[in-house]
């Protein structure tokens, strides 16, 4: 990994480190990097990401790249635009993270998350200030504003089917965080005649209704309001709109396993024969709906940008991740939750079952998922250790972490934080006590270096 960008992108905190200037210089370099081509830019509905998106705009257009400026609007619209065009992209937002932060993710040609290959220029054309700029006859006198909101929901209805899900007249709670897919879900549901009531449903950079990450402990007001309500379901989104969390009608929480489980085996029951890609850290629950359906299962490293990079090379019908991220290669190169949230009607329409019936037709897995807080000058020969026993197992692998899969389809993997001093150690089994069990031996050999 380079020295700026992260899994996706660059995350700071604003004004901090990621200050006006800092964006502009990036900009500047991906704009040299591109050769002045096209950009498509958009932010999340951050308190300071209009401060840092002007500075974007400024670095692309000093560099001779046309913009086309779609504003406020969710990461996956934006990689949408992307690929309808065949513009480069530039999104301001920090997802998920608390509201001190922003970030600016960029997109290649179709939409994906900028290939690691290309950061590298970038990051060197930052860092020797090697920019191209254009000269004062050549640079874009006035970026394009268009608004594609609404044709990404058509698109989105084209896909699933829309009559079905109108029929059923779905009810539906809806968090938006507070984010970017305010602007959309809530419209992107009405047109599927849902009965929608949004939560944290204008945009506000000081996130006010939660915290915008997708998580349990985040979504209190949305379960205990499905406690005492009479919906269908409920969704989460976090703030730039690119994951969605699936809420049962009481209340009840749906690990991200479940949830693309669910969206790929029906999927799977389709005529293409593609893969499903995922991470290592996925439910097995996707490996046995690819066993079922003669297919391809491919785990990758940790991160949507693999995922998504992986399921285009392999023509894969899906990807996805653990916390419910979701990756349609017909539609977008990256998670879409809006997209989700229609594939997932669809499903429940065109099947004509409810969430909770839906999901007790998976495959039964349990799993155990926790982390450690390990002494930073130990991590190191922690790992020496788990190498060294996890080696001694027949089926391991190392695309990331240490993860030993036994005969009986049980898996543990033991996974470190890149960014802090935590160990991961997440474990799958058809019995519940195996896959505690298998946490526990782990976690005990980590206790003991
Ligand atoms: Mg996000």
């Amino acid at each position: 990994m380079g020295k700026l960008f992260g899994t996706f992108g660059i995350r700071r905190i604003a004004n901090e480190v990621l200050t006006p200037e800092m964006a502009t210089k990036l900009a500047l370099s991906f704009g040299t990097f591109v050769q002045g081509e096209p950009v498509v830019v958009g932010r999340d509905a951050r308190k300071h990401s209009e401060m840092i998106y002007h500075a974007v705009m400024a670095g692309l257009l000093s560099s001779g790249c046309q913009v086309v400026d779609l504003g406020i609007t969710a990461t996956p619209t934006l990689q949408w635009a992307c690929r309808q065009w065949n513009y480069w992209g530039a999104m301001v937002t920090a997802s998920h993270n608390p509201p001190e932060w922003n970030g600016i993710k960029f997109m290649e040609k179709n939409g994906k998350g900028l290939d690691r290959e290309h950061e590298e220029p970038v990051e060197n054309i930052f860092f020797q200030n090697e920019f191209k700029r254009a000269s004062w006859e050549n640079i874009p006198q006035e970026s394009q504003k268009k608004d594609v909101r609404e044709d990404y929901i058509q698109a989105i209805i084209s896909k699933v089917n829309a009559e079905a899900i109108r029929e059923a007249r779905f009810r539906v709670l809806l968090d938006c965080a507070n984010g970017a897919p305010s602007l959309i879900t809530p419209y992107l549901l009405s047109q599927l005649n849902c009965q929608v009531v949004s939560l944290n449903s204008h945009p506000d950079g000081f996130f006010p209704g939660r915290n915008p990450e997708p998580v349990p402990e985040n979504l209190t007001d949305l379960t205990s309001l499905l406690k005492n309500s009479n919906f269908d379901l409920g969704l989460a989104q976090d703030g730039d709109g690119d994951r969605l969390i699936v809420i049962k009608k009481n209340g009840e929480f749906v690990p991200g396993d479940l949830s693309v489980s669910l969206v790929a085996k029906n999927l799977a029951e389709g005529d293409n024969p593609g893969p499903i890609v995922t991470t290592v850290a996925t439910t097995h629950i996707l490996k046995e709906i690819a066993k079922n359906t003669n297919r391809e299962f491919i785990a990758t490293a940790v991160g949507d940008l693999v995922v998504a990079k992986v399921l285009q090379e392999k023509g894969g019908i899906f990807g996805c991740e653990e916390n419910g991220g979701m990756i349609f290669p017909d539609f977008v190169w990256g998670r879409d939750g809006a997209r989700a949230a229609a594939q997932l009607l669809h499903i429940m329409a065109t099947k004509g079952r409810s969430l909770e019936d839906l999901l007790d037709e998976l495959p039964k897995y349990y799993q155990v998922k926790t982390k450690i807080k390990v002494d930073p000058e130990k991590k190191e020969k922690i790992l020496e250790e788990i190498d060294r026993i996890t080696a001694q197992e027949q089926s391991r692998t190392t695309i990331d972490g240490y993860k030993v899969i036994l005969g009986d389809g049980s898996w543990v993997l033991v996974r470190p934080s890149g960014t802090e001093p935590l160990i991961r150690v997440f474990a799958e089994s058809r019995d519940r006590e195996k896959a505690q069990k298998l946490v526990n031996q782990y976690l005990e050999i980590i206790n003991g270096v």
